[in-house]
Formats: structure tokens, C-alpha cells, sequence
């Protein structure tokens, strides 16, 4: 995929990249003082959701289109960018009118190809950045598929946004973040950048900052976080908006921490890392000779007519595990994580011993 790096995208440049402003564009009045407050801690991109979509009828759904000249005010008085969110052909027709400098797409669209290409053709022959934030729901291809999309309309400048994802299971999280994926996503398209929203994955302020300096400790590219100067009075997202100042503090106590060792030969991480390699081989060996006997006991109970799933034997074996991996150093959830995962996969494996018919 031809992408630039932000670097390219020819702003001013701090590191880490960082956008901000409120959830909501509510008023001229809190959209300029937020402005000028971000401007006075070295903000230089800001966000305000023009068009919100909402969970529920009845809430607030964004000024709409006349707060977009709010906006131009902003880039005037402040020379800062601003962003806002896009949904459909329509949104984009007017941002661009009104010369917003970037546009992204919400989780709530990203998840939907139809508006997606809406929005691609819309934006045939433009050159503008867009942020394609992670569909509602944990589906890399989805996500990859909506970067396609932009991408294929001929925008080059694009970053992802990791905002997390629903889950039906209650977490301490508004969305989970689910680290996974856009690891697996940087994996797959290594030139696209990849912004994290701290504010949509947390739900709350002391979520914030931890959050962001795990971003960055996954070498993110840069950070979306929302602030308004009355965060308790906002009208959307009240519980997870930050002042200005609090940001600054917030992102002058992120540690920074680079990739490569500066200054320091590389042999100790490299004599580490083979140490892995080889231990990742033994423990692939002892995991095909588990599966190996795991077929075996298959046929036993194929042959004796006995189910797959034996719950004492299955019971008794988590707590033996979940024991010595105990006394091993480990924490009894990743010994069940690992464990369920192998589990579930012998299922499979005489799942499909069983349902074979018999070769008499
Ligand atoms: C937002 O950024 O205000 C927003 C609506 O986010 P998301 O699409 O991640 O829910
Ligand atoms: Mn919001």
C-alpha cells in the first residue's frame, strides 16, 4: 500500500504525535477557549466532533454544519489543524468546503463498507489525511479493508486510530483495547502509522495516561485525546475529558523510550532474543508431540464410544497446571489463557477424529 509516514504529512512534528480537543464541538465560545488553551501547552492539532453519532436517540448530536465556520476560526486565530469526523458523502463534501485540514472516520462508520466507499468517493482527487478509526467490533480485516478503501481513492496520507472494541463481557475499560490487533495490524501494513485514543478505549481520566504511555511502549505514532476546559460540563463524553493542562502534564510525564538501545551494542538483546528463538522451537516440539498423544486418546474414545469432554479430568488438569505454572513464576491467568487455548484446540483436533466416518 503506498502510504506516507507523518512525517511526511508536512505538520509540525512533535513527538509523540498528539491530537486534541473536545468530544463535541458544543459552542463558539468552548470550542475557542479549548483551542487557545491547547495552543498555549503546544497542541498544534485539534479535534471537535461536528457530527456525533450516539448510542441512544435523544442525545446530542453535534451543532452540524454550522459549527464548521467555529472550526475555521480556530485554524485563524490559532494556526492550529483542525479534524473533524466524517460519516458520509455529505459530511466530507461540506468539511472539505469549509478547508478542514483532516477528517476521520468513527468506529461506528468503519465498521460499514457501504458508508466507507461513500466516503472514498467522495474523496477521489482530494489530498487530505484521514484517520480510519478501529471498527466497534474486534475485526482486523474490517478495519484493514476500510484503510483499503481510502487508500484506493488515492489518499496516501492515512493513520489508523486503535479506539478499542466492544465486548459483551464488562471490563475496566469503556472499550477493550485488545493490543493484539493493532499489533497484528502493524504486522500486516508496516507503513501505515497508527494513532492511539486513549479516551475511547479508557471511559474515564485515570485511564489516560497509562494507557497512552502503553501506546507508546507499543512504538504507536502518536495519541488522540479529548479535552475540553469544563470536562464535567461537557455534553458528550463528560467522564473521560481532560483539561488542557492536565493533558501537558500528562504528556510531559510519557517516558519515551526508542526502539534500539541508543548508544549501547545490541549483543545482549540479540543473545536474548536467540535464547527465545530456541525456546519457542522446544516449546513448538512438545506441542506437536502433546497433539501427537491428544489424537491417540481421540481414537481411544472414538473406539469406546466415550465424549470429548471429560470435566473432572478437565478440571483436574487446569489446577495442575495453573499450580506449577504458580510455583513457576506465572500468574494463574496466563496459565489459563495458554491452557484454554491448547484445550480448545484438542477439542477440535477429536472433534474431527469422531465426526470421521469409520474406514472399515
Ligand atoms: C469520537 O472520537 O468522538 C468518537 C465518536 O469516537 P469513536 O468513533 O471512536 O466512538
Ligand atoms: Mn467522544
Amino acid at each position: 500500500m503506498k502510504l506516507k509516514s507523518i512525517k511526511e504529512w508536512g505538520f509540525a512534528n512533535n513527538k509523540p504525535f498528539v491530537i486534541s480537543g473536545p468530544c463535541s464541538a458544543e459552542t463558539k465560545e468552548q470550542v475557542l477557549a479549548i483551542a487557545h488553551e491547547l495552543k498555549a501547552v503546544g497542541i498544534s492539532v485539534f479535534r471537535a466532533g461536528v457530527w456525533k453519532p450516539r448510542t441512544r436517540p435523544n442525545s446530542f448530536e453535534g451543532v452540524g454544519v454550522e459549527s464548521l465556520s467555529w472550526l475555521q476560526q480556530v485554524q485563524k486565530e490559532t494556526g492550529m489543524l483542525v479534524a473533524v469526523e466524517v460519516a458520509n458523502e455529505k459530511h466530507v463534501k461540506l468539511a472539505l468546503k469549509a478547508g478542514i485540514d483532516i477528517l476521520w472516520i468513527g468506529a461506528r462508520t468503519s465498521v460499514n463498507p457501504f458508508a466507507v466507499q461513500e466516503i472514498a468517493d467522495a474523496l477521489v482527487g482530494q489530498d487530505i489525511p484521514v484517520l480510519v478509526k478501529n471498527p466497534i467490533n474486534p475485526d482486523l480485516d474490517l478495519w484493514i479493508g476500510a484503510v483499503e478503501r481510502i487508500n484506493l481513492a488515492g489518499i496516501n496520507k492515512i493513520a489508523a486510530i486503535h479506539r478499542g472494541f466492544s465486548s459483551y463481557e464488562p471490563t475496566k475499560y469503556r472499550n477493550a483495547p485488545n493490543w493484539q490487533i493493532p499489533i497484528e495490524l502493524k504486522r500486516r501494513i508496516p507503513n501505515l502509522p497508527i494513532l492511539c485514543d486513549p479516551s475511547h478505549i479508557g471511559g474515564t481520566r485515570a485511564l489516560i495516561a497509562p494507557l497512552s504511555q502503553k501506546a507508546l511502549d507499543l512504538d504507536m505514532d502518536g495519541l488522540m485525546i479529548e479535552s475540553h476546559n469544563t470536562p464535567d460540563l461537557a455534553w458528550s463524553d463528560a467522564k473521560q475529558q481532560i483539561t488542557p493542562n492536565t493533558l501537558k502534564e500528562i504528556i510531559d510525564n510519557l517516558i519515551k523510550r526508542e526502539v534500539k538501545p541508543i548508544n549501547v551494542s545490541l549483543t545482549d538483546l540479540e543473545d536474548l532474543r536467540h535464547r527465545i528463538d530456541n525456546l519457542d522451537k522446544e516449546l513448538l516440539n512438545m506441542l506437536g508431540k502433546r497433539m501427537k498423544c491428544v489424537k491417540e486418546i481421540g481414537q481411544y474414545k472414538k473406539d469406546n464410544d466415550m465424549t470429548i469432554l471429560q470435566f473432572k479430568r478437565w478440571d483436574s488438569i487446569l489446577k495442575t497446571r495453573v499450580s506449577q505454572g504458580l510455583s513457576l513464576g506465572l500468574s494463574e491467568k496466563s496459565v489459563m489463557t495458554i491452557f484454554k487455548a491448547i484445550h480448545q484446540e484438542s477439542i477440535n483436533t477429536q472433534e474431527a477424529i469422531l465426526s470421521k466416518p469409520d474406514s472399515k
